[in-house]
């Protein structure tokens, strides 16, 4: 609060004195007033109260004025009178502009309102002390506008100079060699590029404005920087009109403010640049008085945080409320006596967490603290990462248990970690940090690939480095290790480092070298298999093809009667024999050849890089040769030969397959010949099995055709005669399949009928054939009655009898062409060689007594030629044996065969059985069998197989042959 001062105002014109109350209250003064109108009123004021000063209104008449000072002098009381000028209705005080303290001590008082009037000094002003005459009251106020720095100048509506002093005349007109005196025209004494100006400055005044200027010179001896002040003077004798004064002239001030100028440009200089430092910084800076209030921030942290630098001036510490932990460290820091400190906080911008670092100083006295945080998220997250990768790798590669290398480029010095020499078997210290200790251990197989793939990637042609390859042991055994490698590269992408890892991986290469071998080999013999066979006979039609004279041969080679040895002595056995083979062939075979076995007792040898084929039959004699001892399995000798067939490379082979097909042709081919020998196979082999191959195409085709029932069917049945070779009749037909082929014309059975039985088409031909055969019985049995009983007898091939559902067949097609029915004796007749039973003598026992329920009767074909004895016939239900033809041939050339027919015969006969002589060509024939006592003759002697539509002729006419 400012000092308190007691004031009587004597203004007859305000209503209220307090505009004049009000001015000075505003210069920090706390006033007592009173307000007085009249002289009277005046002097009751005064003598009441002890008056600091007395304020006369200047436009208040002279009578007033001069009635107050006789009253003050008179009354003894020693107060100043201020008598103030100027237009009262300004919120303005006016003051004196000097004024010598009269006495005591309102001295002060009087000075505080001399300097509040130098702040507003575009009003003249009179100070008159009432204790002293007029005249002396102007000396000293000349004396006091003398003695002051600041210029003070007064003039006329003419520009005449009234009042001035020296400083006037020194600063304004010295420097255009001026010398002042009372009077002179102003304006016109001044430079012409300066008149116009201030004659604008003067005509304002004089008008009636207060106003102020600021010069700024640039001459020695002058100050830089002048605030001039000008006020108009209002006449004290005109008219008491106060809106509209008369103005007597202009009062003008001009003060040096050279100083201040130059502190206010100092100080803005300072602040301009450090506000344009902290500016600069990319951080958040912020700083803040003692008391925890922002003094300011930089533009940087204003933009984070999206609000303006002013915004921040003045206000609380954490009045963001973005960072307790900013305003806590910041004011910790502030009333600790610490002179700098930093920390790490987080704070949240833009709704994100972040971390900054905050480092804190202290300045001006440690009064004030610059706060600077920077973002160091980022930086943290990196570093987190890092770290993170750092540990995962080295979890990684702890896990792994691999070895690590890394290898700088530049000096091309590698580090091997302790474990990658482990691995090697060797100790730390035994390895050095060289890359030759590395290649020098590569398998010499895999070294250049292992050097190209390095380089590859060192030149950037491929992504990573990966290799696996055999690494040398300590024990000079070879490891599988699987290398791998990173690059790092500098700016132009050339590497300068390169780190990577060995894996041990000999375990899992094992595993897969032993997948692979059993994926190539026989798992029984551990020869090759049929696919490696076929991949080396591959490579080896390859080379035949690029290398002149180069020649190799396959041998396929099959055991003979395998499946004896398999079915009497067991699988176990059997599979011993196969062992047994492999290993004592094993050593015939030259290093480098290929030894394989293709399945059952199937085997192939491939020999390469033949002279001829002397070479391949040399080694099939030796195979012959090694097969003739007996192998022991189980304590017991077995014998066994192979058939061998040979295939050279002469034919231009494209595919392996083709030699194989045609080794395996020769073999069957030295299978038919008497198997235990060996063939070459030759060209007529091959159109043999192309034409067997065409031949079942065609039989396909003609089944199909014959299954639609079309009238153009290729298929025929014959039927040749039976006699009795007793009464002469016929007794019957065997019926015989025809087939005529488009092209080739009549085909023989004996031909087409094993392709048949191979392909499995017998069956559906069986079924038609004895539909055929059964329907045209019937229609003979209501056509012949004369002839009756007559049979028909059907062949049934191996295949036919081996089918599980024969019985139902049968049945199914004696129900259907109504041969079961009737009182007629069914006559339908199967034939069926030694063979087809052999195959399966139990089952083939109970199938026989199941036909034979059906009525039908059975016949044993082809006697004779098979390998039973003859005390077989005993164990089936048959009721006829057919005696094979070759015997019936040789009868009476060879007395041998005289003697199994009559063996036969006898036997057939003690056993129930009946006997039909096949092949009876002559009359010498059927005499011996007559004599032999044979019932039945066929042959063509009697007829050759008819067809259906010649069989009534040959019944009707009368028979030639008894
Ligand atoms: P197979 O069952 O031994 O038939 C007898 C063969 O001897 C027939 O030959 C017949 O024509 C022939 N033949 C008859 N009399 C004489 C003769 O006096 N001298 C000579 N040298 N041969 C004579 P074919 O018809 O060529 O049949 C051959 C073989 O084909 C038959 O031998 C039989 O095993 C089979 N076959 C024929 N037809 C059929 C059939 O319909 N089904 C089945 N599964 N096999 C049939
Ligand atoms: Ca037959
Ligand atoms: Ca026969």
């Amino acid at each position: 609060m400012g000092k308190s001062l007691r004031v009587l105002i004597a203004d007859p014109w305000a209503d209220d004195g307090s505009r004049w109350v009000r001015g000075l209250e505003q210069r920090g003064f706390q006033l007592i007033w009173q307000q007085v109108k009249s002289v009277t009123e005046f002097t009751v004021a005064l003598s009441q109260q002890g008056w600091d000063f007395v304020l006369v209104h200047s436009t208040s008449s002279d009578d007033l004025i001069g009635e107050i000072l006789t009253q003050v002098r008179e009354s003894g009381i020693a107060v100043p009178v201020v008598v103030v000028s100027g237009n009262p209705t300004e919120n303005v005080t006016v003051s004196t502009t000097s004024a010598d303290a009269p006495s005591g001590k309102t001295g002060t008082e009087l000075a505080s309102i001399v300097s509040a009037v130098e702040y507003h000094p575009h009003y003249a002003a009179r100070v008159i002390q009432s204790s002293e005459p007029v005249w002396e009251r102007e000396a000293n106020l000349s004396a006091l506008i003398e003695n002051t720095e600041d210029a003070i100048w007064s003039i006329d509506p003419q520009y005449r100079v009234v009042v001035f002093n020296s400083a006037f005349q020194q600063q304004f007109y010295t420097v255009y060699g001026v010398a002042l005196s009372q009077g002179m025209n102003l304006v016109d004494t001044l430079p012409a590029e300066l008149r116009d100006v201030w004659t604008g400055y003067y005509d304002r005044a004089l008008r009636g404005d207060r106003f102020s200027i600021e010069l700024h010179y640039d001459v020695p001896g002058v100050p830089a920087d002048i605030e001039v002040s000008f006020s108009p003077i209002v006449a004290k004798d005109g008219s008491a009109d106060v809106a509209q004064p008369q103005i007597a002239g202009v009062a003008v001030f001009g003060r040096n403010i050279s100083d201040r100028k130059r502190a206010e440009a100092a100080t803005l200089a300072a602040k301009d640049q450090f506000q344009a430092v902290l500016d600069a910084v990319p951080g958040c800076v912020s700083w803040f008085s003692a008391d925890l209030k922002y003094l300011g921030i930089n533009r940087y942290l204003a933009s984070t945080f999206n609000v303006s630098p002013e915004n921040f001036i003045g206000k609380e510490l954490g009045f963001m409320a973005s960072s307790p932990g900013f305003s806590e460290f910041v004011e910790e820091f502030i009333t600790s006596s610490l002179k700098e400190s930093s920390v790490e906080i987080a704070a949240r911008v833009a709704g994100e967490l972040r971390s900054y670092l905050v480092v804190a100083q202290k300045y001006a006295q440690n009064q004030a603290a610059v706060v600077v945080g920077i973002d160091i998220t980022d930086r943290l997250e990196v570093e987190e990462a890092l770290r993170e990768s750092q540990e995962r790798y080295a979890l990684a590669v702890q896990g792994a248990n691999d070895g690590l290398w890394d290898w700088n480029l530049r000096t091309d010095a590698i580090y091997f970690s302790p474990r990658w020499k482990e691995m090697l078997g060797y100790a730390d210290g035994e390895i050095g940090n060289s890359p030759t200790e590395w290649f020098s251990r590569v398998h010499p197989e895999e070294l250049d690939w292992l050097q190209a793939q390095l380089a590859a990637h060192l030149d950037g042609r491929s992504p990573h480095f990966e290799i696996e390859h055999r690494m040398r042991h300590k024990d000079d055994t070879y490891r599988w290790m699987l290398s791998r490698g990173l690059a790092v590269r500098d700016r132009d992408q050339k590497a300068y480092r390169m780190a990577g890892s060995q894996t041990d991986i000999t375990k899992r290469k094992r595993a897969e070298e032993q997948l692979l071998h059993d994926a190539l080999h026989d798992g029984l013999t551990g020869l090759s298999n049929r696919v490696l066979f076929l991949d080396r006979l591959g490579q080896a039609i390859e080379r035949s093809k690029r290398q002149p004279g180069y020649q190799f041969a396959v041998l396929f080679l099959d055991l003979d009667r395998f499946k004896v040895v398999n079915d009497s002595l067991g699988h176990v056995v059997g599979d011993q024999l196969l062992v047994a083979i492999a290993r004592r062939l094993e050593p015939c075979i030259k290093f480098g050849d290929t030894f394989a076995r293709l399945g059952e007792d199937e085997f192939t040898i491939l020999i390469e890089d033949i002279k001829d084929v002397s070479d391949a039959t040399r080694l099939a004699d030796r195979i012959h040769l090694e097969l003739q001892s007996p192998f022991n399995l189980n304590g017991q000798d077995v014998f066994t030969t192979a058939s061998i067939g040979i295939a050279l490379n002469d034919a231009k082979y494209d595919r392996p397959e083709d030699v194989l097909r045609n080794a395996d042709t020769a073999m069957y081919r030295a299978k038919a010949l008497g198997r235990a020998r060996h063939e070459l196979f030759d060209t007529a082999m091959h159109d043999r099995a192309v034409a067997l191959l065409q031949l079942e195409t065609d039989l396909r085709r003609a089944i199909a055709v014959n299954d639609l029932g079309r009238s153009c069917q290729e298929f025929h049945m014959r039927y040749q005669p039976i006699v009795n070779l007793r009464t002469g009749k016929v007794s019957g037909f065997e019926s015989l399949i025809r087939w005529k082929h488009p092209t080739r014309g009549w085909v023989s059975p004996g031909s087409f009928i094993p392709v048949a039985e191979e392909t499995g088409l017998i069956v559906p031909l069986g079924q038609w054939i004895l539909k055929e055969a059964c329907h045209q019985l019937k229609q003979w049995q209501h056509h012949f009655p004369d002839h009756l009983p007559l049979s028909v007898s059907v062949n049934l091939s191996t295949r036919q009898f081996a089918q599980p559902d024969l019985f139902e067949q049968v049945s199914q097609i004696l129900c259907q062409t109504d041969l079961a029915k009737g009182d007629l004796k069914l006559n339908l007749k199967l034939e069926i060689t030694e063979s087809a039973i052999m195959e399966n003598p139990e089952a083939a026992t109970e199938l026989l007594k199941k036909l034979k329920t059906l009525g039908v009767q059975l016949m044993i074909d082809d006697f004779g030629t098979g390998y039973s004895s003859l005390s077989y016939l005993q164990r089936f239900p048959f009721d006829v044996v057919k005696i094979d033809q070759s015997f019936v041939s040789r009868l009476g050339t060879d007395g041998d065969s005289e003697e199994i027919v009559r063996a036969i015969v006898t036997l057939a006969h003690n056993l129930g059985m009946e006997v039909v002589a096949e092949g009876v060509e002559t009359a010498e024939h059927r005499d011996q069998l007559q004599a032999l006592n044979a019932e039945y003759g066929q042959g063509y002697f009697f007829a050759k197989p008819l067809a259906a539509d010649q069989v009534a002729s040959f019944l009707s006419n009368t028979p030639h042959w008894m």
